[in-house]
Order: C-alpha cells, then sequence, then structure tokens
C-alpha cells in the first residue's frame, strides 16, 4: 500500500483515541475496494447509511465528492454486508 508519509507516533494515537470513539457510536472500518481509502461506516437500516470519512480516504479517492462520497463505495459496503462484515439492523 501506498500513501503519504506520517509521523508514525502521531498517526498510532490519533488512531487509537478516534478507534475508541467510532466504536462506541457503532461505526466499522471498511476500506474501499476501489481506492483502499478506510471509511468509517455504519448501517442503520437497510435505507440508511453513516459514513465517516478520514482525511486519509478523502485524499486517496479519486472519485470522492463531498456530496455522494465515493459511488464505488456503496459496492464496498453491499459487499461487506453480504459477507457478513457488516450487520444490518432487522425493521
Ligand atoms: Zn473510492
Amino acid at each position: 500500500m501506498t500513501g503519504p508519509v506520517r509521523h508514525r507516533d502521531e498517526l498510532a494515537a490519533a488512531t487509537a483515541a478516534d478507534r475508541r470513539e467510532y466504536l462506541e457510536h457503532g461505526l466499522r472500518e471498511l476500506d474501499c475496494l476501489h481506492c483502499a481509502g478506510r471509511v468509517l461506516v455504519k448501517k442503520n437500516s437497510w435505507a440508511h447509511t453513516s459514513i465517516e470519512w478520514t482525511a486519509d480516504a478523502v485524499a486517496r479517492c479519486d472519485a470522492f465528492s463531498s456530496h455522494d462520497g465515493c459511488p464505488r463505495l456503496h459496492r464496498s459496503i453491499e459487499h461487506a454486508i453480504m459477507a457478513g462484515q457488516l450487520q444490518v439492523p432487522d425493521g
């Protein structure tokens, strides 16, 4: 994987803090199958998906738009649901 060079400790500390926060809100990490950017996803229902973009994911994704995010990411989310990596609440 390639990407911008970061200060390792700084990145690790930020990631650990973020991770706690995200897990508390029920978000799951998901890699976009297209650009490999890591976003945080939560399925609230079949119709409603929360997606948290990280700065790193935005920088990686050439198809990102602030309105729609990455159109290919939606396929990655469907893939994760079918693979059982992402839960969709019933009802
Ligand atoms: Zn993408």
